[in-house]
């Protein structure tokens, strides 16, 4: 104030940074990294249901929708993941690694330096004006990166070449074209309008959180037993959620993000004192920061959790058993028993079966079968080995000739062998071969 006799008092030093979180930098780099993976996944088949061809994509794996075993375990297991993250860490999913945070949060940082930039840079013009070509410039990159978000986005579901050919003619009349233009103006408008009301009106985590957490799960707690609160309300202005954390640790809103903890750290350090608002197990429980034995501080603090874990350790064992033990060259024989068995005039004994073969994976290949264990007996089949393109099923009815052999019963056991060239895959078929009694053989 001029011409006060009042001095200012300096404030006291900041404390020093190896003393504050830093849960906005995390945050940050953790949004980077996510943002790359929700980029590259569908690129590199990981992750995608493929709508259009019907397939399930997983870890690189092509696995067809009749693949039940796995796409179970799959899907098991990433719901387990989902549950045990909220069971443990409350809704850090929200605030480090959901897509729709990591872009509402962009979106809106980008607008505010637009208008920053262009008030700095065209200081002259008048205010409506640059009001405008700040809005102009964000909306038309708003709306360039809708279109590339949506090309990820349907990556997901539509492979993502067979996409790019959709976008290339502007395809608005098949349904994947339509989706396509339906998503980019649901984007833009999440972008522009929408942002993080999403989170606390449509999105059902949110809700689902509230079922999942208990009194040891993590929250962002105020906690101020000396009433050392300078009412500053930096927490408050931080908040991407527009709540104040003071109020209560138990907000539906609140995504756990800690940039209120930031704020207050940053606020408080100038006095010399501790933030007000920490990272906490619980409403009751210790900081996270002070728990001694390493797993209460990575959140194991009882048998609920663990036993959370655990079941998501058990179906991830199934998921990489049932990975491991899956054929890419699928082949399935079976008897046709509708005639027992067919005997010529020689006395050679025929007996009938189909076999279908589905080549599951990404090359072409050959399937070679061939019979062990039935003395004389030979496979009757136009094309032997039989060529399957990658993807391809075949279907094919096959006849098995044998004479009476000696030590031949009504029942003989033996084996079909199938040999998948490319894949070098083998399996092994227990069947029967029929034949008639003794006496009747002609
Ligand atoms: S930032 Fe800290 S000191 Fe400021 S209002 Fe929030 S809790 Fe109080
Ligand atoms: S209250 Fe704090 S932790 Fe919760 S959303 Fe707001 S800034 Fe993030």
């Amino acid at each position: 104030m001029p011409g006060s006799n009042l001095v200012r008092k300096p404030l006291p030093p900041v404390l020093s940074t190896a003393v504050r979180p830093g849960y906005h930098r995390l945050r940050k780099r953790v949004h980077l990294v996510c943002f790359l993976i929700f980029l590259l996944l569908p690129f590199f088949n990981v992750v995608r249901f493929d709508i259009p061809r019907q397939r399930f994509y997983f870890a690189g794996y092509e696995l067809w929708i009749n693949e039940f075993g796995i796409i179970f375990f799959a899907m098991m297991f990433l719901m387990f993941v989902i549950i045990a993250s909220s069971v443990l860490y409350g809704r850090v999913y929200c605030g480090y690694m959901c897509p729709q945070m990591i872009f509402s949060e962009a979106s809106t940082s980008l607008q505010s330096w637009l208008k920053r930039k262009v008030n700095k840079r065209f200081s002259r013009l008048p205010a409506v004006r640059r009001s405008l070509m700040a809005s102009t410039t964000f909306y038309a990159i708003a709306g360039a990166a809708s279109i590339l978000l949506a090309f990820i986005f349907i990556s997901y579901f539509v492979e993502p070449r067979d996409l790019w050919n959709r976008l290339r003619v502007l395809d608005l009349q098949t349904a994947g074209g339509i989706a396509g233009a339906t998503v980019t103006l649901i984007t833009f408008l999440d972008f522009t309008l929408v942002r993080q009301k999403f989170c606390t009106s449509v999105c059902p985590y949110g809700y689902l959180q509230g079922l999942l957490g208990d009194k040891n799960t993590l929250l962002v707690h105020y906690r101020d037993e000396e009433r050392a609160c300078i009412q500053c309300k930096k927490c408050v202005r931080v908040c991407e959620m527009g709540i104040d954390i003071r109020d209560s640790p138990l907000q539906i809103e609140c995504i756990h993000c800690g940039e209120c903890i930031d704020a207050c750290v940053d606020i408080m350090a100038r006095f010399g004192r501790e933030g007000l608002i920490h990272y906490t197990w619980g409403e009751s429980g210790n900081l996270v920061e002070n728990e001694a034995a390493w797993y209460r501080k990575l959140g194991l603090r009882d048998a609920k959790r663990v036993i959370v874990l655990l079941v998501t350790a058990l179906y991830l064992t199934g998921l990489l058993t049932a990975l491991s033990m899956r054929r890419s060259v699928l082949v399935q024989i079976a008897p046709v028993r509708a005639t027992l068995y067919r005997v010529d005039p020689t006395g050679i004994v025929y007996n009938e079966f189909r076999v279908k073969i589905a080549n599951r994976g990404h090359q072409p290949d050959r399937v070679r079968l061939s019979i062990d264990g039935l003395p004389g007996g030979r496979m009757l089949l136009t094309t032997n080995p039989l060529e399957l393109a990658a993807g391809a099923i075949t279907e094919a009815r096959l006849e098995i000739a044998a004479p009476r052999f000696t030590g031949a019963q009504e029942v003989n056991h033996f084996r079909i062998v199938a040999d998948a060239v490319t894949a070098r895959e083998n399996d092994v078929f227990e069947e029967t071969f029929l034949m008639p009694p003794e006496r009747k053989l002609p």
